[in-house]
């Protein structure tokens, strides 16, 4: 492998049916990434995988508040930007990409469970103060460096990364094995542009294979 990815885990977001085409939050291209997150997950000493599971009426969905998706109102003083529908626990959208094979996932954590909080970062929920767990899991384990992919890259993939740095982990984005959304426009470029301001490391599946 061109890198070392000794003490180092991969983290593969969100590659659930709902954010790949035919989705109810559909990532263009979402799909593509399997097989590269596949390979790339047998070549990793540790893989997280994280799930997006929001129980029926969540806080994020358009549907609670009777209103359309992909516009963004204040709940209880935090933004909250309004999607479709998705990843409700027991639905197909919620499962895992058929294609994932997720035999060396070390541990699968799910996000955004509590009805009244959304959850983007893989390590903090939207209110930025409630853990998942994900960092003492990885810190427990001697972990110094995360290499993210997964879906959507300007969103859930974004948040973990700029959290990921904010808590001294080398980060890098294996930027092939992600897609993003763009929802709203603009929010792709924008999010590249930050990481690579706060830090994150720019790679791809041809590097690291
Ligand atoms: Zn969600």
């Amino acid at each position: 492998m061109a890198e070392d990815v000794k003490r180092s885990s991969l983290l593969v977001i969100d590659v659930q049916n709902d954010f790949c085409p035919g989705g109810a939050l559909e990532v263009f291209g979402g799909d593509r990434i399997v097989p590269l997150v596949n390979r790339l997950s047998g070549r990793f000493p540790n893989v997280a995988a994280t799930q997006d599971w929001h129980p029926p009426g969540h806080v994020s969905f358009a549907s609670t508040h009777g209103t359309e998706p992909f516009r963004t109102i204040q709940v209880d003083g935090l933004d909250q930007f309004l999607w479709p529908d998705h990843c409700i626990p027991g639905s197909r959208g919620a499962e895992f990409h058929p294609g994932l094979d997720t035999r060396s996932f070390n541990l699968i954590l799910r996000k955004g469970s509590k009805k009244g909080l959304d959850s983007y970062s893989a390590f903090f929920e939207n209110d930025r103060t409630t853990s998942t767990g994900l960092e003492h899991y990885l810190k427990g384990l001697g972990i110094r460096s995360v290499y993210l992919c997964g879906l959507a890259l300007d969103v859930c993939v974004y948040y973990t990364a700029m959290d990921a740095v904010a808590l001294g982990f080398d980060t890098h984005l294996v930027q092939d094995a992600s897609r993003g959304v763009d929802r709203p426009e603009g929010s792709l470029d924008q999010a590249l542009g930050r990481m690579r301001e706060a830090g994150v490391l720019f790679t791809s599946s041809e590097r690291l294979l």
